[in-house]
Order: structure tokens, then C-alpha cells, then sequence
């Protein structure tokens, strides 16, 4: 969980360390009441300090999420993100879970309802911010194949293992990251449902396209996705 997001701009953006201290501080808090005795005094004062740990976790990743959205809005015109099914993802738990171009690697006991709300509203704030400065967000369905598409040639692997962090196109030859990689295919498919929706035409296959605004001339430049934790 050590990075946040991923861009195509090969920016990738560090889950803040005082936000992941919290959470270690609430999980632990957690595990403390856990052993107390139900109606207990002690347990009633271990769930206040599980109520406190809760609200700094809150707070800690209200402010964060809302200077990177302002950033994300303010340096980019278009803003391509991938769809991604964070609640399924975390109801899994253990180990490794991967949704295209996701990694979520959950500690058996960190808060889950920490992780569940952190994508979802880190795209609420990116779509309502955006659409006030007149920006665009596409979000692309999350079965788009983006990690294993090479973003130079289209050529399509048939797997790309959980733990590949870099790989080589058998085609083309290019070597690349793998989250770079994906943000680059998640922007390459946010542009084109950007345009088609410039052009008044039906969605493309696959990518759906959110928000109000219209794109403006590419002066600024633009950037895709966006890898959520927390
Ligand atoms: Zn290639």
C-alpha cells in the first residue's frame, strides 16, 4: 500500500506515512477492545479510543484525498480513471487481490471499512471538482484489459502474473512498468470516449464516460489513472 496512485505521466503518488500510521493505530485499538470483556469498563474505554483512532483515520484521509483530487483537477484537463470494484475487492481480505491494474495487498485486521470508502471517494471528489472547473473525468470499465495491454503496439498478453512489476512486450520489445503501462491504456480509452463524446455519438464498447463537462483544448496536460488505497 505503499503507493496511492499510479499516472501515465509516471508520477506515482505515495499513500501519505502519517495516514497509514493512523490505520495501524486504529487496527491495533481494535484488537485491544476485542479481548475486553463485553460491559466491562474497560471495554467501554477501549471503544472510545477506537472511536478516536476511527475519526483521525477520517480526517487524516478526508484531507488527503482532497489535496490530490484539487491537484489532479488543477494540473490536468482530462482526467481518465479506471472503474474499480473496491468493495468486492476488499470483502476478499487475505493475501493478494488484483482487479486489472489494482493491487490491493490487505493486512488481515486493517480496518475494512477504512479501505472500502477510499476509491469511492476519492472519484466522487475528483467527478464534483472537475465538472466545477469545467474538466473531464472518464472512468473505464475496470475489465479492460490495461495491465496486460502494451500501450506502445496493442499487443494483448494472454496472462501477466499478480506479482509482475515490470515486463517486456514479446512483440514490440518495449519494457514496461506495470502501472505505468496501465495508466497509459486507461488514458489511450479515456480519450477516445472523450472524444466520441465531443462527437455526440453512443458510448464506446467498454468505456463509459462520467461528469458533466466538456473537454477543453489540451493545453494543460493530460493524465489517467488513478490506483486508489486506503
Ligand atoms: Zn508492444
Amino acid at each position: 500500500m505503499k503507493d496511492f496512485a499510479t499516472l501515465s505521466t509516471g508520477e506515482k503518488i505515495a499513500n501519505p506515512r502519517h495516514l497509514q500510521r493512523k490505520a495501524h493505530n486504529l487496527a491495533r485499538y481494535q484488537r485491544r477492545m476485542a479481548r475486553k470483556t463485553k460491559g466491562s469498563n474497560n471495554r467501554r474505554k477501549a471503544t472510545r479510543k477506537v472511536a478516536a483512532a476511527h475519526r483521525k483515520v477520517r480526517h487524516a484521509r478526508q484531507d488527503f484525498l482532497h489535496r490530490t483530487t484539487a491537484r489532479l483537477v488543477r494540473e490536468h484537463d482530462l482526467i481518465a480513471i479506471e472503474d474499480l470494484n473496491v468493495r468486492g475487492m476488499t470483502a476478499s481480505a487475505k493475501g493478494t487481490v488484483q482487479s486489472p491494474g489494482r493491487r490491493v495487498r490487505q493486512k488481515a485486521g486493517l480496518n475494512r471499512a477504512v479501505l472500502d470508502t477510499g476509491f469511492g471517494e476519492f472519484r466522487r471528489q475528483l467527478e464534483y471538482k472537475a465538472a466545477r472547473a469545467g474538466r473531464t473525468v472518464v472512468v473505464v470499465d475496470r475489465w479492460f484489459a490495461s495491465s496486460k495491454t502494451c500501450s506502445k503496439c496493442h499487443h494483448l498478453l494472454t496472462t501477466l502474473s499478480l506479482g509482475t512489476r515490470w515486463w517486456t512486450c514479446p512483440s514490440c520489445r518495449t519494457r514496461h512498468g506495470r502501472d505505468v503501462n496501465a495508466a497509459t491504456n486507461i488514458l489511450a480509452a479515456g480519450r477516445v470516449a472523450a472524444r466520441e463524446q465531443v462527437r455526440g455519438e453512443a458510448c464506446g464498447a467498454g468505456v463509459r464516460r462520467q461528469g458533466t463537462s466538456l473537454p477543453r483544448s489540451a493545453t494543460k496536460q493530460e493524465t489517467g489513472p488513478v490506483r486508489a488505497e486506503l
